[in-house]
């Protein structure tokens, strides 16, 4: 029952050979048998998930039929879910329970979803490891002493490991698609404004993104269905209809242009990688591609730009985290400022306290000319990039990351050296863009993924794009071994 994918379960409740409430127990068996080894979550919810699931089998059975009704999935533990801890994955939110559910949980919870629980993540989304977590490092269940990517790494590692078919994440510099590549998933990230990001706590508010992790680009599509949609409370949410991602996923390829960046094979890409972003490439070309060399001249900037823009905006966002309002405190302060320094010293960890740092000193009057006036610009170059290539073709295809996934610790006392893992992924991030990582091959047994770029609002063409490319290949398919 555990290798169903959310499209294989939908079938299966409309047909009645389950109900969800039996799938959800047997998933949250499952769950309590094997996350040990893994540690993907935070918190279980197992008292919602079976009064959801039997609510999802009740509206079933009064007829109601939709693909999400009765399927079981997690949230990343930085959507606010009402009267359940949302950690962020730190000390500092360890004892908020959140007074209301994000959009993307209430959106998701009225198509009927079941929720198992809330999953591991780097402490306040930041890292490409899942290391900095609280609750501590997630592992990757294709070798355990390997990371899972990070931020989602809760999220990544649970639905590879199939203890569930789906599950939300962030995706802020790359968070969705370096993690879903690293365990051999498919995820995507939405363009920005495409998802409420209202009830999501914040990292960097101009870059954040919420967006599905699953198996299947056909599961994206139906996560993404439930997850999209102008919302009122978040003033970056974007007022556009959102189309029926499912009905493009079979459209042809034939005559479909795909550019490949020639900046994208220097020499931070182990070689292996490159070798199957080529054979993805010639595997596309024979549904129909015509592939094409394109340029992003600005790419080497996006790792530093990045890296000064999204501290800043945390470092503003955490300001709030105060030790008066909610989350730690610490014990017999002598006096508010010793409130203040203490709660944030104790409550933060370290990578969160490096980046607070460095955005507050790139904001300062004497530097924010230097610094973030730069990055700004460099970011809108990198945009002006995109959209010149895009001018030529449909979609931008290349690797997810320079390396498969490292040794839990490899990276730990080299932050810049885990920095240069998002260089694939950053620059949609920075130009606001659409995109999505699909499994594409391995490399010494441990997963690879390709990721692909569209323009605005083109998240159906990444669904299209990977769903056919899923028809033709089956690394999406291959599961760990024990798992
Ligand atoms: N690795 C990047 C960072 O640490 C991206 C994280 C994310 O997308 N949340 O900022």
């Amino acid at each position: 029952m555990h290798q169903m994918t959310l499209a294989e379960i939908a079938r299966g409740l409309a047909d009645k050979k389950f109900s969800s409430e039996e799938l959800t127990r047997v998933l949250l068996s499952r769950i309590a048998t094997l996350d040990p080894q893994l540690n993907s979550f935070i918190s279980l919810t197992e008292d919602l998930a079976i009064t959801q699931a039997q609510a999802a089998d009740a509206r079933r059975a009064a007829g109601e039929n939709g693909p999400l009704l009765g399927a079981p999935l997690a949230h990343k533990d930085l959507f606010c879910t009402q009267g359940i801890r949302t950690s962020c994955g730190s000390l500092m939110l360890d004892n908020f329970k959140a007074p209301y559910d994000a959009t993307v949980v209430s959106r998701l919870a009225s198509a009927g979803t079941v929720t198992l629980g809330k999953t591991n993540m780097d402490e306040f989304a930041m890292g490409s490891a899942n290391e900095s977590s609280h609750y501590g490092a997630v592992k990757n269940p294709w070798n355990l002493e390997c990371v899972p990517g990070g931020s989602s790494g809760g999220s990544a590692a649970a639905v590879a490991a199939r203890l569930l078919p789906a599950a939300t994440g962030t995706d802020t510099g790359g968070s969705i698609r370096q993690p879903a590549a690293l365990t051999n998933l498919t995820g995507l990230k939405p363009t920005y404004g495409r998802v409420s990001r209202w009830g999501m706590i914040a990292y960097a508010s101009s870059l954040d993104q919420a967006g599905p992790m699953a198996r299947t680009a056909e599961d994206c599509a139906l996560l993404l269905q439930g997850m999209a949609g102008f919302d009122p409370q978040d003033s970056t949410s974007i007022d556009e209809p959102v189309p029926d991602y499912s009905a493009s996923l079979n459209t042809s390829l034939k005559g479909l242009r795909i550019g490949v960046p020639k900046e994208y094979f220097s020499a931070g890409l182990d070689p292996r990688i490159a070798q199957l972003v080529h054979e993805s490439v010639k595997e596309l070309e024979k549904l129909g591609a015509i592939v094409k060399e394109v340029s992003l001249p600005n790419l080497q900037h996006a790792i530093p730009a990045y890296y000064v823009i999204a501290p800043a905006e945390a470092s503003s966002n955490l300001s709030r985290f105060d030790g008066v309002r909610f989350g730690y405190r610490c014990e017999d302060p002598k006096d508010l400022t010793d409130l203040y320094k203490r709660s944030r010293a104790e409550g933060f960890g370290p990578e969160v306290q490096r980046r607070i740092m460095v955005g507050a000193y790139a904001l300062s009057a004497g530097y924010y000319d230097a610094y973030y006036l730069q990055a700004q610009k460099i970011r809108r170059l990198i945009k002006n990039d995109f959209m010149n290539a895009f001018a030529d073709v449909d979609v931008i295809l290349g690797p997810t990351t320079p390396n498969p996934a490292w040794k839990i610790g490899a990276k730990t006392h080299d932050p810049i050296a885990e920095y240069l893992e998002d260089f694939y992924t950053i620059t949609a991030n920075l130009a606001g863009l659409p995109g999505l990582s699909m499994p594409a091959g391995f490399v010494d047994g441990l997963p690879v993924g390709v990721q692909l770029l569209a323009p605005y609002f083109q998240e159906g063409r990444l669904l299209n794009v990977a769903h056919q490319y899923q028809q033709a290949t089956d690394w999406h398919t291959r599961a760990p071994e024990g798992f």
